[in-house]
């Protein structure tokens, strides 16, 4: 019978990522409240030097599968070597980010197994042996809470909401390194990758998002979003209105067609919060709005509310925050 928790666990540049030490954090608490311990699968080439900080992440078994065909993650080649890994392992919980990449993997490795499948998770509890997530729906409108009718269940976790163990594990961890069958080798070409800059903070993974929109009034306005940005160690965002009007690359977007945020602070500067944008950030620990319209919907949902002129506000609060850090 499947019993056990399995998380996947992304890695890039020779380190994990701050979603799989998340995911690993959460695998961890959900082993513990069921009795059990936690398996962790890492599928990369030349990854067998991650495990002491996948254990330290909190996982107690690891299973490594490392092959140089697998150096990009694709859809179908390590989601091939993870389902052979999950088959060895037999969880019940099987735990993804739901980042790019475990948004891509996650549904290869449920429909594999037959397993459902409940994405974007804000929220997993347990009782007995009985496991339910809590997920937004209709654009973050609305959380409901689904129950797996059989198990395994596959959950991706939204990132940035799960905490990561608060002390590293200590010990050492049980290594299994698997074999990995290379002849269907993957269908898919990653021809580039484009890294985020080595000064900025990857938008998805930040702390702290700084984003604006179309009450910025022109482009070069959007600099005061990137002097905040900087000024407090943010990632910077863009509504689609300015995206699309081109001022921003897609890659910016925060939205239910770009990217969702769960940051500890959301700052939203001339946005005017669309449900579409909401999709994508309403899960943020603290919103502060800043718009010039007292009735625009972000302040709705905003912990606090500026009601100004953002060309004005934002330099204020930019020389504020150095202000701050320096004295
Ligand atoms: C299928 C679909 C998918 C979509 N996906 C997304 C998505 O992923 N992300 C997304 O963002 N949108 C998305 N949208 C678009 C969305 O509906 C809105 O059109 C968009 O979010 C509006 O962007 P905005 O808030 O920048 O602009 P506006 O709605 O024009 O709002 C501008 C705001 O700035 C304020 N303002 C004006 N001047 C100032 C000033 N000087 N100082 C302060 N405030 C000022 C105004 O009061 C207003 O509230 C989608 C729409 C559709 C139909």
């Amino acid at each position: 019978m499947a019993q056990g928790v399995l998380a996947y666990v992304e890695h890039r540049s020779g380190e994990l990522k701050k979603a799989a030490r998340e995911t690993l954090g959460e695998g961890k608490r959900c082993a513990t409240t069921l009795g059990t311990s936690l398996t962790a699968v890492i599928a990369g080439n030349n990854v067998e030097g991650l495990t002491a900080a996948i254990h330290e992440a909190g996982a107690d078994r690891i299973l490594v599968v490392s092959h140089p065909s697998l150096e990009e993650a694709t859809t179908d080649g390590t989601g091939r070597a993870v389902v052979a890994a999950i088959k060895e392992a037999d969880p019940a919980l099987i735990l993804f980010a739901a980042t790019a990449e475990g948004k891509d993997i996650a549904p290869y490795v449920a429909s594999a197994l037959d397993a459902g499948l409940a994405t974007d998770c804000v929220g997993l509890t347990i009782d007995g042996d009985s496991f339910t997530a809590k997920r937004p729906v209709f654009a973050g409108k609305s959380l409901i809470n689904v129950k797996p009718v059989d198990l395994p269940l596959v959950a991706s976790l939204r990132p940035n909401v799960f905490p990561v163990l608060s002390e590293p594990q200590t010990g050492s961890p049980e290594v299994v390194n698997l074999p990995f069958d290379d002849s269907h080798a993957s269908r898919l070409r990653i021809k580039e990758t484009k890294a985020v800059a080595a000064d900025k903070v990857e938008l998805t993974e930040a702390s702290i998002v700084v984003s604006g929109g179309r009450g910025l009034q022109a482009p070069e306005n959007f600099g005061l979003i990137e002097g905040l940005a900087d000024a407090l160690g943010a990632a910077v965002g863009a509504s689609r209105a300015i995206v699309d009007a081109g001022w921003r690359p897609h890659e910016e977007q925060v939205g239910q067609t770009g990217k969702t945020v769960s940051p500890q602070v959301y700052i939203a500067c001339g946005i005017s919060g669309a449900i579409q944008h909401l999709a994508g950030m309403s899960t943020s620990q603290t919103i502060i709005a800043i718009n010039k319209d007292q009735e625009a919907p972000i302040f709705g949902i905003a912990t606090y509310g500026l009601v100004g002129d953002a060309l004005e506000v934002i330099p204020a609060l930019t020389a504020a925050v150095k202000a701050a850090k320096e004295g």
